[in-house]
C-alpha cells in the first residue's frame, strides 16, 4: 500500500497518529459489541489517513471497509486494500462504471438502480433501508418496490443508520422495528445485516453480521452513557515560528478582539484555520506547551494563531500540543468542539487540510 511523506523534522505543523491506540480501539469495540468490524474510513479514515488505517486494521480480520464516495473506494483500492470495499450513501448511476472497475460494493435504495448497476458490471450490492434519517435508501414501509429487484439479483447484505445512538435505547428501538419490518418484505434474509456505528457498538452487543464503527476508532467517546471508551489516537502539534513582546493597550490579530492589559509576551504557531483549526477557536482555546495550558488569544488566522507565553519559557522551534497529551494534561476534540461549537467529527475531519502526519505504532 501506498505510504505517505513523513513531515520533515522541521515541519510547522503535523498530526501525531498512533496506530497501536486505532488498533487497540477497534479490538475493544469489536470484542464488546461480539461481532466482525467493518472500519469506516471515509473522509480520509476522519482525517487520520485511510490507507494508513486500513492497513492497520487489516490484521484484525475486518469483513470489509466502508467508505462515503467512489472516489475514496476507488483510493483504497489503489492502496492495496482486497477485501469488500462498501460505500455506504447513494452513488449517482453515472458513476457506476468506475465502481465496479473498483470492484466497490453499493449500497442501492431504488429499484431502477440495482438493473443498472448490474449492466455496469457490478459484482454485489447492500440494501440500503432508511428507518428514521430521511436521508438515503428506500422508506422501510416501502421496501416492497425492492421486491422484483432483489428477486432478479439478491443484495448480499442490508444496513439502517441510527439517528440518535448516543441518546440511548429509545430511538434505537424503533428504528429496529422498522428494519425488522422491512426484510420481512424481502424474497430472502439477505447474507449479512448491519446497523450499528460506534455510540451503539458501544452500548450493547450487536444484533448483527458487523459493525460499523467510524470515531471511536479514532479515538473519540461517543456521548454520556458510552459502556467504553477509546483511547486517543490522534494528537495535532504545531511549532513556534515567531516570539514577540506585545504592551499594556495593544492587540493581537485582527478586529483587535484581544488586548493586552499589562506587558506580555505573544507566541506565534504555525496553523490556523486553513489547517482546521476552526477560527471560533480564537481568545477560547488554550495548547499545551512544555506540559502548561497557555491561551489562545485573539482571532485565529488562516496559517498562524497566537498564544499568550508569558508565564512558559519558550523559543522559536518549540513543539507546542494543538489537541492532544502533554505531560499529565491532554485537550481532547470534544473538549475543542464544545467551544465551537462543532460536533467533534466536523473537527477531527477538518484538522488535516494541510497537515502532514507522522505515523507511530507497528505497521508505521
Ligand atoms: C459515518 C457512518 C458510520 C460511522 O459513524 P460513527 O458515528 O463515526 O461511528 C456508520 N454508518 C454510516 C452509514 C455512516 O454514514
Amino acid at each position: 500500500m501506498d505510504r505517505q511523506p513523513l513531515p520533515p523534522d522541521d515541519a510547522r505543523a503535523w498530526l501525531d497518529v498512533d496506530l497501536d491506540a486505532l488498533r487497540r480501539n477497534a479490538r475493544r469495540i469489536a470484542a464488546h459489541s461480539g461481532t466482525r468490524l467493518t472500519p469506516v474510513v471515509k473522509a480520509d479514515a476522519y482525517g487520520v489517513g485511510a490507507p494508513a488505517v486500513a492497513r492497520a486494521l487489516e490484521g484484525e480480520a475486518p469483513w470489509g471497509f466502508a467508505v462515503a464516495t467512489v472516489t475514496e473506494g476507488v483510493a483504497l483500492r489503489a492502496a492495496g486494500v482486497t477485501r469488500p470495499i462498501l460505500v455506504c450513501p447513494p452513488v449517482l448511476p453515472a458513476e457506476f462504471p468506475a465502481a465496479a472497475a473498483s470492484k466497490l460494493t453499493l449500497a442501492l435504495g431504488q429499484g431502477g438502480h440495482v438493473d443498472q448497476w448490474k449492466a455496469a458490471g457490478g459484482t454485489a450490492w447492500h440494501l440500503s433501508i432508511d428507518t428514521g434519517m430521511s436521508r438515503a435508501g428506500v422508506r422501510w414501509d416501502e421496501v416492497d418496490a425492492m421486491h422484483a429487484a432483489a428477486l432478479r439479483w439478491a443484495p448480499e447484505g442490508a444496513f439502517t443508520h441510527f439517528m440518535a445512538a448516543e441518546r440511548g435505547e429509545a430511538s434505537m428501538t424503533e428504528q429496529e422495528e422498522r428494519f425488522r419490518a422491512a426484510l420481512a418484505q424481502l424474497p430472502e434474509r439477505p447474507l449479512l445485516l448491519h446497523a450499528e456505528n460506534s455510540a451503539a457498538a458501544a452500548r450493547r452487543t450487536s444484533r448483527y453480521d458487523f459493525i460499523r464503527p467510524g470515531v471511536f476508532l479514532y479515538g473519540v467517546g461517543s456521548g454520556p452513557g458510552a459502556q467504553l471508551l477509546p483511547e486517543p489516537v490522534v494528537a495535532v502539534r504545531a511549532r513556534i515560528t515567531d516570539v514577540r513582546r506585545v504592551e499594556r493597550g495593544e492587540s493581537v490579530s485582527y478586529d483587535a478582539q484581544w488586548i493586552a492589559h499589562g506587558s506580555r509576551r505573544i507566541a506565534t504557531v504555525g496553523l490556523g484555520y486553513a489547517d482546521g483549526y476552526l477560527r471560533a477557536l480564537g481568545n477560547r482555546a488554550h495548547m499545551l506547551l512544555r506540559g502548561k495550558r497557555v491561551n489562545v488569544v485573539g482571532v485565529v488566522t488562516m496559517d498562524m494563531t497566537m498564544i499568550d507565553v508569558t508565564d512558559v519559557p519558550c523559543e522559536i522551534g518549540d513543539t507546542v500540543t494543538v489537541m492532544g497529551a502533554d505531560g499529565d494534561d491532554v485537550i481532547t476534540a470534544e473538549e475543542l468542539a464544545a467551544l465551537v461549537p462543532a460536533s467533534p467529527y466536523e473537527l477531527l475531519t477538518g484538522l488535516h487540510l494541510r497537515l502532514m502526519r507522522r505515523y507511530a505504532g507497528s505497521g508505521a
